[in-house]
């Protein structure tokens, strides 16, 4: 039986309770929770477009020429002319021959993973793969096997066990609680002596890493549609985080997609994404590939921040990316440390388990191009009067 209210109780008990904030303002680094003002660094809008005045324009435009919903799914109708003008431009983002929106990155990564292997089959999973992997690996019945975390050698070895099974090796690009990169030239390199394929979840990494902000494959100096990766790479992306707008995509060859498109049941069984805000994350794919100032002006705030932390002795994690984990190790020092920044009007929150295994509790830290230096120097202020 259920009995609701104990299990509650217990997860306050153990200070596991997580709760939400109303947030009163728009997205954006200054925002308004609660009746408080607070300086944020807790999103994932790493180029400040979440409330840029042309998407907001694209928006109210699009709603006027669309409408506000698609109406049906994309094989029953729903699918309409700016989805393909927006497929078409995220592929010439990631460099592919074909892209595919979803209706989240969650749906992605279970409609890719169950929609390509199944029973028999194996999927290789970094322990530190975001929950929707770890979800789409379940749901697809095929065997999971986790190798440490950017442990290619040891996944190297995994692939090499079920040479005849259908594999993929799913990892993120940028893992979304650490700000590391994985090793992608050598998963990939893995997968293809294998005839696996490399499933790259670059939620974190697109529009954010890379000289062009490519992401991770870019970073790695790896062009997803050349001869040799075609057939062993597909790449994930959000448009929720750094492109300010909703939904995602999967990008790859012709051959990939079309399987997708038959076969991902989160594809094929919802709504599809409101043509309106495909015309947003339009607008938006045109400025994250002009304005390199937004990714420029990213590294610089990183750059002081981690030279602010090694001034004042606060123990940095191995990140070059705008997530700068804060690592405190204790589930109710975490909540603590997140509870005095508050008070001093910055917003942080505490990551603890499940999300990230009990003992490695941090500060998930974000920084975004509407920052300014000066914020980035009160966030020091702040970690340091809080004991850190
Ligand atoms: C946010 C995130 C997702 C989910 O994307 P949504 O569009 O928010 O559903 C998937 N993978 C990673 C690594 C993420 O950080």
């Amino acid at each position: 039986m259920f009995d609701l209210q104990n299990d509650l109780d217990d997860r306050r008990a153990s200070g596991l309770l997580r709760r939400r904030l109303s947030a009163e303002s728009a997205q954006g680094v200054r925002m308004r929770y609660d009746g408080r003002d607070y300086l944020s660094f807790c999103s994932n809008d790493y180029l400040g477009l979440a409330s840029h005045p042309d998407l907001q324009q694209a928006a109210c435009d699009a709603a006027r020429q669309w409408g506000t919903g698609a109406g049906a799914s994309h094989l029953l109708g729903g699918h309409s002319q700016v989805h393909d003008e927006l497929e078409q431009a995220l592929a010439d983002f990631a460099g592919t021959e074909r892209a595919l929106l979803f209706s989240t990155g969650y749906m992605a990564n279970l409609g890719v993973l169950a929609g390509l292997v199944g029973r028999g089959g194996c999927i290789h999973q970094d322990r530190l793969n975001h929950a929707s992997l770890i979800d789409g690996g379940l749901l697809s019945r095929a065997k999971l096997q986790r190798y440490p975390h950017g442990d290619h050698s040891r996944a190297r070895k995994n692939l090499a066990v079920n040479p005849d099974a259908r594999q993929i090796l799913a990892t993120d690009g940028v893992f979304s609680m650490d700000g590391d990169v994985a090793p992608l030239a050598q998963l990939i390199s893995a997968c293809r002596d294998r005839d696996a394929l490399c499933y790259i979840d670059d939620a974190h990494g697109l529009g954010v890493i890379g000289p062009q902000g490519r992401g991770a494959l870019e970073l790695a100096g790896i062009q997803p549609d050349s001869d040799e990766h075609r057939d062993c790479v597909l790449l994930m992306g959000t448009l929720g985080k750094a492109f300010g707008s909703f939904g995602a995509f999967v990008a790859g060859s012709g051959e990939w997609i079309e399987t997708l498109v038959q076969q991902a049941r989160t594809y094929i069984y919802t709504t599809a994404l409101p043509p309106a805000q495909a015309a947003v994350s339009l607008a938006s794919v045109e400025i994250v590939k002009t304005e390199h100032w937004r990714r420029e002006h990213l590294a610089v705030l990183i750059d002081r921040f981690r030279a602010g932390c090694r001034e004042r002795g606060i123990e940095l994690m191995a990140s070059d990316t705008p997530i700068q984990p804060v690592m405190v190790s204790d589930n109710q020092k975490a909540l603590d440390v997140a509870e005095h920044l508050r008070r001093n009007g910055l917003m942080v929150f505490a990551i603890r388990q499940p999300t990230v295994p009990a003992g490695s509790e941090r500060l998930r830290i974000t920084f975004s191009a509407s920052h300014a230096e000066a914020d980035v120097d009160r966030l020091l202020d702040g970690l340091e009067q809080a004991g850190l």
